[in-house]
Formats: C-alpha cells, structure tokens, sequence
C-alpha cells in the first residue's frame, strides 16, 4: 500500500483523492488547502487528513472549526509520492521542494511540459515515465484527443489531423469567468496549443488545431478532420472505439445529441459529482470521405483526467509495468465502463 497526497484540494484535486481512495493498492495520507472553504470542510467529513499550504493561516481554519492536521511541509515529509493539482503554474514552482524531499510528484496540464520534462498519457505513452520521478498529466482536451486519435492511429495510420476545439468558457462553480455572451476564437492566432501538446504523448502526430471559447461550463466540445494512412471502413473505427477503454460512442438519436444531454446521461449514471470519465464521441458523426475521417466528441473537463493520475501514480512508482493492467485496475475501482 502506498501513501499519496494531494496538493492542492480544489476541482481536479478532490477528484483524484477520491480516485485515489477507492484504490486497494493507494491510499490517501493528506489532502491541502489554502483557504477554511466548503472543500476543506467537507475533506475532514470525509476523513481526509487536511493540511494547510499557508503555516500563518492556522488560526483561520481554527476559528472556522476546521481541523488541521499541520502544515503541506509536514504532510510532503510523510508521502510516497504526491500529486499536485494547484492552480497552474504553482505546480512548477512546487517542484523544487519536492526535489529536495526526493519526492516523485505528478503535476496536471496547467504545467508546461518544458517545466516539467516528460507529459503522460496511459494509452499513448506509459512506458517512458516508469520509475521516473516528475511527469505531467496532460490537459483535458488533450487527453481528450489523445483517447481516440491514438486507437485510430494503432488501427490504420494517421497521416494529419485537423481539429477545431470548442471549449467551455469555465468550470461550473466558477461564477467571474467567460464569456458570457460570444464566441472568442482563443487564442485568435492558428495553430492554437493543443496540437504540440498531444505531440508531448504522441511523439510523431502530424496536427494541427484552433480553439474558441464559448458560454458554457458542461464540457468541451472537438471537431475531428483525420487524413488516414490506411483504407478503413467507418465500422472498423466503430468497432476500434467501442473496444477501446475510457471511450464510449454515443447515439443523438438516442437524445443525446449534446453536452446537456450528455451530462444528464452522467447523472443518470449516478456517479458522485456526476463525472464522465470516458470520452463520448457521437457515432452518427463518424464518417469517411475521400481517405478522410471526420468526428465529433466532447471532454468532462473537471473529471476526464482522473483516471490518468491515478494509472501515473503506478507507473512512477513502479507499481504495475503494463499499461492495460492499471488501467483495469483504476477502472474497475472508479466504476468506469
Ligand atoms: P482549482 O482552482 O479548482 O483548485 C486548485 C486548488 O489548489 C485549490 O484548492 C486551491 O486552494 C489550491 N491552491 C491554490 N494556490 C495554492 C498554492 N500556492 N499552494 C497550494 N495549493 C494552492 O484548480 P483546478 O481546476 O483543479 O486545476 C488544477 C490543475 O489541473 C491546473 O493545472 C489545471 O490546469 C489542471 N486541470 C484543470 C481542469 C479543469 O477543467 N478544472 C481540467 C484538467 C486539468
């Protein structure tokens, strides 16, 4: 049994505690917070030992009645491995401390992958990061990405991908961000970013991507236009996508044709905050024209990537050395279909 923290208990953090937790190979020792919020609160209900990331502001979370179980100086001492889920940019910043601990650490997609030196992905890229002490967890969207480009590519080769990514203006709880009312083209410069990120898992993708904001929270939403290297029919990437885990097809004629829909289907799941760990990909949308394979699915933002941190925690720890069998083994635990 290994001891994990988390760093940084916010909207990717409290999910990877709880990801963590229903693990029977991990096991939670400490989760941080900055501030005696609602999400501290509720981590000591829960039975998470709660440390603080600021030692002066011990008497806040006194006077609120928030137990502390000391400072993220002293829950670092204690750990294995920690998983850092501040906001970005703290992340890199961290990463000096938890060198000089000796720490292995797991960072998330706000970091640049130059500050950290190795990305992640299980599917695409497991092997590079066993045994080794720092990687990053790609973002939502290219874990979005690299979930079905990669089985496309093992099936019949790509040659380009074209993506145009439709992306939620901000988290749901997240009441001072945007846009409220537009269509940002963010950034307004082509490529956007996305595209030599999924190259820090998928070394040899050709892609290229742009990116708009729009006023919504649910989920993100990409539009595919892969150049295949190989003649598929559309039923044998059917067929690759409905075997292939953390990726469900979905049907707008069933009443799922869109995000709204789609996170509705997540309630009806009954998960706990309602997380879609799987990628949904619309299966009227697949289709193939001129040796070109177009698409359309979307991202669960707060939660796609959980799953991944958890497969990352085995892997720098050497805990399992293929890929599969983690992924099995975190599925099974979180309930993922
Ligand atoms: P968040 O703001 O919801 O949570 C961050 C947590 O870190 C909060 O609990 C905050 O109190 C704490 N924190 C802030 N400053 C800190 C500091 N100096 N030291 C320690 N803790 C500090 O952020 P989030 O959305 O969970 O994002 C965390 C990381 O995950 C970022 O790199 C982000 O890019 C990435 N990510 C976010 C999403 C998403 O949609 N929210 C999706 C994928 C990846």
């Amino acid at each position: 049994m290994k001891s994990v923290v988390v760093n940084g208990y916010g909207t990717i953090g409290k999910r990877v505690a709880d990801a963590v937790s229903a693990q029977d190979d991990l096991k939670i020792i400490g989760v941080s917070k900055t501030k005696p919020d609602f999400e501290a609160r509720m981590a000591v209900e829960k039975g998470y030992d709660l440390y603080i990331s600021f030692p002066e502001r011990e008497k806040l979370f006194h006077d609120a009645g928030i137990e502390i179980s000391g400072t993220v100086d002293e829950m670092l001492e204690k750990a294995d491995i920690v998983v850092d889920c501040t906001p970005g940019g703290v992340g890199a910043k961290n990463l000096a401390q938890y060198k000089d601990l000796g720490l292995k650490a797991i960072f998330q997609g706000g970091e640049k992958h130059e500050d950290i030196g190795l990305s992640f992905n299980a599917f695409a890229n497991y092997s590079d990061s066993f045994g080794q002490d720092y990687v990053r967890v790609v973002s939502c969207n290219t874990t979005g990405l690299t979930r079905t480009l990669k089985p496309i590519n093992d099936l019949c080769g790509i040659k380009k991908v074209r993506a145009v990514m439709v992306r939620r203006g901000g988290d749901p709880h997240q009441i001072n961000v945007g846009p409220l009312n537009s269509i940002v083209p963010n950034p307004p410069t082509v490529p956007s970013h996305h595209g030599p990120d999924l190259q820090t898992v998928m070394y040899d993708i050709n892609i290229n991507t742009v990116a708009l904001l729009v006023p919504t929270t649910l989920m993100h939403q990409h539009n595919l236009m892969v150049e295949l290297e190989n003649q598929v029919e559309v039923e044998e990437i059917i067929k690759k996508l409905e075997d292939t885990s953390r990726v469900m097809l979905v049907k707008a004629n069933e009443g799922l044709g869109s995000t709204a829909e789609i996170m509705e289907y997540a309630k009806e799941l009954g998960r706990s905050r309602n997380d879609l760990f799987e990628i949904p990909v619309w299966q009227e949308s697949l289709n193939i024209t001129e040796g070109e394979l177009y698409y359309m699915q979307a991202v669960h933002q707060e939660s796609n990537v959980v799953p991944e941190n958890v497969d990352a925690i085995r892997a720098l720890l050497e805990m399992e050395e293929d890929p599969e069998k983690t992924v099995q083994k975190t599925n099974k635990a979180m309930g993922i279909l």
